[in-house]
C-alpha cells in the first residue's frame, strides 16, 4: 500500500494537481492521508476539498478547517489570515462544511499517528523545536507521528534523552526504522521553507519507507485567482517566495 501524505493545501488547486500528477507519474497511491488545512489562504477551497475526496482519504483537522467553519475563533490569526478564513468560510458549501466540521484531530493508521500541529495542542502547537518535539513524543503510542502546520518539511528522531531534527531529503527514499520519529512532509500548498515548490510525500508499506518529493506548478494563475477575489496581497506575493 502506498499513503499520499499532503499537508497543508490551503485552498491552492493548481499546486494540488501537481502533486496528484508527479504522485501518479511515479508508482501512484492508494490512500491519502491529509494532516489539515485543506482550506484558508488560497482561492479554491470547495474544489480541493472535493478533489481530496475523490480517493480513499483519511484527514485530520487544521487550525484553518476549523476556522472556516466556526470551530474555533480567529482572533490569534494574523490580519492576513483572519481575512483569507473570512472569506472562505463564505465560500465553502453546505456539504464542504459538513465534511471539515467531522474531521477527527488525531487518526492512528499503524504505524503513525496523523496530527495537523502537535499532540499536545492538535491544532494550535507549532512542532519546531526539541521541546515541542518532547511534548509529542511523550504523549504518542505509535511508532511514528505525522505532522503539518508549520509548512516546514523534517523528520525528527526520538534519541537518548530528546529529540533531534535531521533534514527530510528530496527524491530519496528513507528507511524509517525501529526509532520513534516525528515527520513533516512539508506544505502542498503554501510552502514556508524558502522554496515556492509544492511538497508532499509517499509511505509505502512494502518497503517501509517514506520518500519527499517537490513539484512545480502554475503560480502565476494561482496568484491571478487570488487576485480576483481580493486575497490579501501578503497572501498573493509569499508563494512567489515559499515563506
Ligand atoms: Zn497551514
Amino acid at each position: 500500500m502506498r499513503a499520499l501524505i499532503l499537508s497543508d493545501i490551503h485552498a491552492n488547486l493548481e499546486a494540488l494537481e501537481a502533486v496528484f500528477a508527479d504522485a501518479q507519474a511515479r508508482s501512484g497511491f492508494d490512500v491519502i492521508w491529509c494532516l489539515g488545512d485543506t482550506v484558508g489562504y488560497g482561492p479554491d477551497p470547495g474544489a480541493c476539498i472535493d478533489r481530496i475526496r475523490e480517493f480513499e482519504l483519511v484527514a485530520v483537522a487544521g487550525n484553518h478547517d476549523c476556522a472556516a467553519v466556526g470551530l474555533i475563533d480567529t482572533s490569534d490569526f494574523n490580519d492576513a489570515a483572519r481575512a483569507a478564513a473570512k472569506w472562505t468560510a463564505g465560500q465553502v458549501d453546505a456539504g464542504q462544511r459538513d465534511y471539515l466540521t467531522s474531521l477527527p484531530m488525531v487518526s492512528v493508521q499503524e504505524p503513525f499517528t496523523l496530527v495537523h500541529g502537535s499532540l499536545r495542542e492538535p491544532v494550535a502547537e507549532y512542532l519546531l523545536d526539541r521541546n515541542s518535539a518532547a511534548g509529542t513524543l511523550a504523549l504518542l503510542e505509535t511508532r511514528y507521528c505525522l505532522v503539518g502546520h508549520s509548512h516546514i518539511p523534517f523528520i525528527c528522531r526520538e534519541v537518548e534523552g530528546g529529540a533531534e531534527f535531521i533534514e527530510f531529503p528530496e527524491g530519496e527514499p528513507v528507511a524509517l526504522g525501529d526509532q520513534r520519529q516525528i515527520i513533516n512532509p512539508g506544505g502542498v500548498g503554501q510552502p514556508r521553507d524558502r522554496d515556492p515548490r509544492p511538497s508532499y510525500a509517499v509511505y509505502d508499506t512494502v518497503d517501509i519507507v517514506i520518500e519527499r518529493h517537490r513539484v512545480t506548478y502554475d503560480i502565476a494563475k494561482t496568484q491571478e485567482k487570488m487576485r480576483a477575489v481580493d486575497l490579501p496581497v501578503h497572501l498573493i506575493e509569499r508563494l512567489d517566495h515559499g515563506i
